[in-house]
């Protein structure tokens, strides 16, 4: 039989689309990572991302938003003959990513694969970002996959999951990438076998609980909040998570001490993204998260001016992915805070650099009782007012008022215009819109015209500072 309106092509069928033997040699899976890669000496870890790189860079350099990024900063490839000098290649961040999708909609000129690639090779297609504006896509190919899915077996792997295990999966099987990967994981690369439940909205949370119970699900895949709410659920139907259920090990992401508690089996964290997978877990010495330094360069990078900061000093992370061929992703900064620990071998016996927890976000974002608020915004605000310049600071504080908990709180310095900084008036009133457009409380400081240009650069950098967080300085 043949559609006549539509010609006869073979597929490229998964089994044959791939050189099996070269992944699982540049990539180990996990029992062979776990006494192969894992234990490389740095001098092995630095030849292999050299090399790594390149092949990485190579790939990048034919994409348009590269191009575009690289010719900009005057940035050659060539640049490149050690991994010190990667640091001359430009960073990027969601808004490069959010413009490159505003220049050519819907995929943006970021991905190195097109829909029609999937002709020659099977594609996935997953999107972030849905909350909020334009959803982010993310095009991966069949090599990504695959060694993504390595990486999160690696990671499930190191935290105790076996051969013959049934793990439940508590992520979202929606738009994103997490939960589909996992899956993968368990399935192509552990041996284990995926119980599907997705988060609560899809399948309650007694029902997964009972799944659990049921099917004696040796793990779950979830965020550390989630697992709470799990172990909950479960108390409130009679069930104690500690001995009722049959788990050897719990995979979250985030404070897992409380989790451990609750269910009274080792949990351990990690640390994930969207367009890459696994970039870090934790080991059983649980003292910070390995980087898997055969697939990324992780860097921290100064919150300003993006210059690679020594271990100890919290910054941005910037990932480069050295395996990814689809879309490729050099120096992204993340905008994930976090700090590199001190190169030292660690008692797991892996010389792979560990990372901190992750520590948030760095957009200027500061939560006050609950309501977001910009630094940017509130300036945007205060300049409507015919009383100031329109040049401003914000400071974000944790303090302590007398006799009531700690609280974040934020202030604004407004320039006035001449002789008006004294006004208590115009201070009030400046206080009074803030409080009605941003919805919290927001003080507000009147300095004199000029005063302010020490603190946000102005004449001195491109792009003005604006803010400032001292909150860590009183924690
Ligand atoms: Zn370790």
């Amino acid at each position: 039989m043949t559609t006549p309106h539509r010609p006869a092509v073979r597929p490229p069928y998964y089994y044959e689309s791939l050189d099996w033997a070269g992944l699982v040699k540049e990539y180990e899976p996990p029992f062979e990572f776990m006494t192969g890669a894992r234990l490389w000496s740095r001098e092995q870890i630095a030849e292999e991302q050299l090399k790594r790189l390149r092949g990485a860079m190579s790939r990048a350099a034919k994409v348009p938003f590269y191009q575009r990024l690289w010719g900009e900063a005057g940035f050659h490839p060539e640049d490149v003959k050690s991994l010190e000098d990667l640091s001359r290649m430009p960073l990027y961040t969601i808004d490069d990513i959010r413009d490159s999708i505003e220049r050519r909609p819907p995929l943006g000129d970021y991905q190195g694969l097109g829909f029609e690639d999937g002709a020659a090779t099977p594609l996935r297609l997953y999107t972030s970002g849905g909350t909020t504006g334009a959803p982010r896509p993310t095009i991966y190919s069949q090599w990504d996959r695959e060694v993504g899915a390595i990486l999160s077996a690696r990671t499930f792997y190191m935290q105790g999951v076996r051969p013959g295990d049934v793990v439940m999966n508590a992520w979202a099987y929606s738009t994103h990438n997490a939960a589909w990967i996992m899956d993968h994981a368990l399935w192509h690369w552990l041996g284990a076998t995926p119980l599907t439940t997705s988060t609560g909205n899809v399948t309650p949370t007694e029902k997964q609980v009972e799944l659990a119970h049921l099917f004696k699900a040796s793990s779950i895949t979830a965020t550390s909040d989630y697992l709470l709410h799990i172990a909950d659920t479960a108390r409130k139907m009679g069930l104690d998570p500690k001995h009722d259920l049959s788990l050897k090990t719990l995979l979250s992401f985030g404070d897992t001490a409380a989790v451990e508690e609750a269910f009274g089996v080792p949990t351990y964290d990690s640390y994930a993204f969207h367009e890459v997978q696994y970039v870090a877990a934790e080991c059983h010495a649980k003292d910070g998260l390995h980087v898997f330094e055969d697939a990324f360069i992780v860097e921290v990078v100064d919150f300003e001016t993006g210059q690679p900061l020594p271990p100890g000093h919290r910054g941005n992370l910037v990932v480069t992915a050295l395996y990814k061929t689809g879309t490729s992703q050099l120096r992204y900064n993340i905008q994930d805070i976090s700090a590199a620990y001190e190169d030292v071998e660690c008692a797991c016996g892996s010389r792979h650099r560990k990372l901190d927890y992750f520590q948030g976000r760095s957009d200027t974002m500061v939560k006050l009782r609950g309501v977001n608020v910009w630094p940017e915004a509130c300036g945007r605000i205060v300049r409507e007012h015919p009383g100031v310049t329109g040049e401003y600071f914000c400071i974000a504080q944790r303090v302590q008022p007398e006799g009531k908990p700690a609280r974040d709180a934020m202030t604004i310095m407004v320039e006035t215009v001449d002789g008006a900084e004294g006004s208590v008036q115009l201070r009030a009133e400046l206080e009074k819109l803030l409080k009605q457009k941003v919805g919290v409380q927001i003080d507000v400081e009147l300095v004199g015209r000029d005063s302010l240009r020490g603190l946000t650069g102005h004449g001195e950098r491109a792009k003005l500072k604006r803010f400032e967080d001292q909150r860590a300085v009183n924690r």
